[in-house]
């Protein structure tokens, strides 16, 4: 009988530091799943240290079950999992980081609850170990989509998790720039479970994720999965309406019955620029879905490959 295949997908950016490391881990989980055929697919994200050598290294010893692709320029986390995704062809695809953050181990949980009827399966940490700002801004992130989005996003999961074969097909129809991966395996649907680990510390070199690659993901993940902001400009300027013609509506009365006449120019220039700034912002959210609205209309192919190491 024909092993399923397993294909994990493994993004790299400088991870020099990691990948002798992650291949021992790999290979150590690969003899844990006796019963599959395992395939590694490592997308190199333009690295700049020599993440590729090493790479080209292992794939030649390993030309059956290790796949090598390199971009013409850094994409970023997101696409690269999208080639990894695009060229993998197992049963099942199992999406982790590079940097030993996402343990080897936990992938034969994946495997157990896909085999019992799941078809994503995301890893959920269970507590965070990364440094206080990104764990905070990170924790309430997820809880605001979670809260917003249109579909069931899962707080506290990243990309490591297990899709299978019909979800990595239904995810390749989307062919959207801004690519928000996590949201985009919910909305495909089908039946879903979790299981929970413990995210380790990074094991060597540091973070891709840069804090303006953080926002762009954050921004990716609002902006593509809810219309809440600008239901929020409607619901500020509601306020804001109504409470001006309130406020004037007592002026008129108060000169009127009173005969006070309320002076106060710090107050008013003070509204002023607070209504200003407010109104800034405001544009500012309309143009984040413009700006997704003109690049996604440019329809421009998600990313470039400029060589792969592999027997396809
Ligand atoms: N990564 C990538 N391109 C980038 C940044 C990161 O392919 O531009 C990869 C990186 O090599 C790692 C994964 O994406 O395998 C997650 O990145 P990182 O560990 O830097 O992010 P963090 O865990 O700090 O959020
Ligand atoms: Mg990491």
């Amino acid at each position: 009988m024909r092993k399923k295949v397993i294909s994990f997908i493994l993004p790299i950016y400088n991870e020099e530091g990691n990948i002798l490391l992650l291949w021992k881990e790999l290979k150590n989980l690969e003899s844990k799943l006796k019963n599959y055929a395992c395939e590694f697919i490592f997308v190199n994200d333009f690295s700049k240290d020599s993440s590729l050598e090493k790479l080209q290294k292992i794939q030649k010893s390993n030309p059956k079950s290790v796949k090598v692709i390199s971009f013409s320029r850094n994409y970023g986390h997101q696409l690269a999992v999208t080639a990894g995704q695009d060229l993998a062809s197992g049963d099942a695809v199992i999406v982790m980081d590079a940097d030993l953050q996402d343990p080897p181990e936990v992938c034969l949980d994946l495997v157990a609850k896909w085999e019992n009827g799941f078809d994503v399966v995301y890893a959920k940490r269970r507590k965070y170990k990364t440094n206080f700002v990104k764990e905070v801004t990170a924790w309430a992130f997820y809880r605001i989509l979670s809260k917003i989005s249109s579909v069931e996003i899962p707080v506290d999961t990243g990309d490591f998790r297990l899709l299978s074969k019909r979800v990595n097909d239904e995810m390749k129809k989307y062919k959207e720039n801004s690519r928000f991966l996590r949201g985009i395996s919910s909305l495909v649907g089908f039946k879903q479970a979790e299981v929970l680990f413990d995210r380790k510390d990074r094991y060597a070199g540091e973070t891709g994720y840069t804090f303006f690659k953080s926002l762009k993901l954050a921004i990716d993940g609002i902006t593509g999965f809810s219309v809440a902001p600008i239901r929020l400009i409607s619901f500020i300027g509601s306020f804001f309406a109504i409470f001006s013609f309130i406020f004037g509506f007592g002026y008129v009365i108060a000169s009127v019955f009173l005969g006070e006449n309320i002076s106060g120019w710090a107050s008013t220039v003070t509204a002023i620029y607070f209504l200003g700034g407010i109104q800034l912002l405001m544009l500012g959210i309309l143009g984040e879905y413009i700006g997704r609205i003109f690049i996604e209309s440019l329809n421009r192919p998600l990313y470039t490959i400029d060589h792969q190491e592999s027997r396809l």
